[in-house]
């Protein structure tokens, strides 16, 4: 789940990391408080959770509080659009920040390596431009410290990682305890990536997070319960963000054919079978195991929510969850809810025969196979 700015700034300045202060607003009014009180030289800052908001005209400095809390009026409400993000994002809070004085931009992320299945520091002096740039044009200038598991990182290893790459000699001492720090911060607050770019150096030689990139794993969300909050208006579709409140394994896919199946394995069968019969699917949905008519209920509505469904197959192989429990579920959504597409259910394993009886004399089309179902919605929705 990624962190606004701002959100990333306060996680790095729990553990020392020097961040510029400033504050958070989604009010254009308190935009010029804000700017007053940080004595007017300011930058003003979208908070969107994407990439590349520099130029996509979502940062911008000011010498004084009234041109910072004009443009950020004109920011809040705006949708910003970035080569990252070409659908764009409307912007909801602005960060005021104080300015950073920079005379040099560096790069400083802590990620997950999966290629050595070790978490690794990446160090670079090439600061201010997109990282992936830097990798292509100049890979000798991005410096990788793998962290131990066991032992974490050591001095001496960043300390000849900071000479190796190029961090002034006034700044080398302040990048070794920034890294530790933000190793430190990365394993206790369970994050996937940390990153800082720009990470400036002012023309008095410190070294500052003028940007921050945070990143946790949602499934540690139940230790860092004061991320959950923003876990749903974090999820870039508002369908997604419903699931996620109501906890369900729910992917927007952008197809035609709403998707519910039990079991991850089984679904991802079905989207498969789906593609293969030539339909494109518009969800991954899991139901989970031994779920009761309530929550199947709740999956259907769900899936009928994108307005993009024009069918919707069912796919369940009882175990745990037995057949007639679905069957009920689409009963009465069926009953609760206009469902105005047309539906094929494929039940086999536990409570199939009952499950099966429950459907009939419905509008709901039976299928013997995974195959079948698919094939059958595919034709349906034509
Ligand atoms: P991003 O484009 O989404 O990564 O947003 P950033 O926060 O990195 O801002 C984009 C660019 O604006 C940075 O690379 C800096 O060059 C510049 N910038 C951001 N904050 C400051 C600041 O406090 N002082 C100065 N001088 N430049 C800044
Ligand atoms: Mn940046």
């Amino acid at each position: 789940m990624k962190l606004h700015e701002y959100q990333s700034k306060d996680v790095l300045a729990k553990y020392g990391v020097p961040v510029p202060r400033g504050e958070v607003t989604s009010d254009p009014a308190e935009a010029k408080a804000l700017a007053e009180r940080l004595g007017g030289n300011v930058v003003v800052k979208a908070q969107v959770l994407m990439g590349g908001r520099g130029k996509a005209g979502g940062v911008k400095l000011f010498e004084n509080a009234d041109d910072a809390a004009s443009f950020a009026k004109e920011l809040i409400g705006k949708k910003l659009v970035s080569i990252q993000n070409p659908d764009g994002m409307i912007v909801e809070k602005i960060l005021v920040a104080e300015t950073v004085d920079i005379a040099k931009e560096f790069y400083v992320a802590v990620l997950l390596d999966r290629a050595t299945q070790k978490n690794l520091v990446m160090l670079s002096a090439e600061g201010g431009m997109e990282i992936e740039q830097v990798a292509e044009e100049k890979p000798e200038a991005i410096v990788r410290i793998n962290v131990d598991p066991a032992w974490g990182v050591h001095d001496y290893e960043l300390r000849k990682a900071v000479r190796e790459a190029n961090i002034p000699k006034e700044a080398q001492g302040q990048m070794v305890s920034m890294i530790k720090k933000l190793v430190k911060a990365y394993i206790e607050e369970d994050a996937e990536m940390i990153e800082i770019n720009p990470c400036a150096l002012t023309p008095d030689g410190k070294l500052i997070a003028a940007d921050a990139k945070v990143s946790i794993d949602e499934n540690a969300l139940f230790r860092h319960r004061e991320f959950a909050d923003t876990q749903s208006d974090s999820a870039e579709d508002p369908i997604e963000a419903e699931a996620a409140k109501r906890g369900i394994a729910y992917v927007r896919l952008g197809g035609e054919i709403g998707i519910m199946g039990n079991g991850a394995g089984l679904v991802m069968c079905s989207l498969d079978e789906v593609s293969a019969a030539g339909g494109k699917a518009a969800n991954f949905m899991d139901v989970g195991g031994g779920a009761q008519a309530e929550r199947v209920k709740g999956c259907v509505e769900l899936v009928l929510m994108d307005p993009n469904v024009k069918g919707l197959m069912i796919n369940i192989f009882g175990g745990i969850t037995r057949g007639e429990e679905v069957a009920k579920g689409i009963l009465s959504a069926f009953e609760q809810l206009d469902v105005n597409v047309p539906v094929v259910a494929r039940i086999e394993g536990t409570g199939a025969a009952e499950g099966l009886a429950l459907l009939q004399n419905t509008t709901i089309v039976p299928a013997s196979t995974m195959q079948e179902a698919a094939q059958k919605i595919v034709a349906l929705t034509r």
